[in-house]
């Protein structure tokens, strides 16, 4: 488990370091949700498991972040910070950072996938990237 995270977050950061993305599922009502709870919000079970995705989405919003919230981001500006959703998880939307897009391409629907990490270290944080063509579909 990460440090510093709750312990409902523990698969997210599991399957994260792992370069996988999950999200949590109920196993009575089989609903996905987001953030982690310890019960489901749909029916407020405590059967809950996660349920590993392809990785792939489109952008449902973004933002571009110009101004650094603390000084160790300040170096780093601007960046992107979007709301992600997925084909296999709906209802879902992740808050992620984008790169490798360039600000006039950003756009609403612009598919998406999730980026190993560059350094090859596990990953910490979702970071996404542009979908290009011969890479996983959406469909
Ligand atoms: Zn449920």
């Amino acid at each position: 488990m990460a440090i510093g995270h709750r312990a409902e977050f523990e698969g997210h950061f599991d399957h994260l370091s792992a370069g996988a993305l999950a999200f949590p599922v109920c196993r009575d009502c089989a609903k996905m949700h987001w953030y982690p709870m310890t019960l489901c919000p749909h029916c407020q079970s405590s059967r809950l498991s996660w349920r590993p995705v392809r990785g792939v989405g489109e952008i449902w919003s973004w933002t571009i972040v110009r101004h650094a919230f603390d000084q160790s981001q300040a170096g780093k500006l601007p960046y992107v910070v979007a709301l992600v959703c997925f084909a296999d998880a709906p209802g879902i939307r992740l808050v992620a950072n984008i790169e490798g897009v360039a600000e006039a391409d950003l756009r609403i629907g612009l598919p998406v996938r999730l980026m190993p990490p560059a350094d090859g270290q596990p990953l910490t944080r979702p970071v996404f990237g542009p979908l290009r063509a011969g890479q996983a579909s959406l469909a």
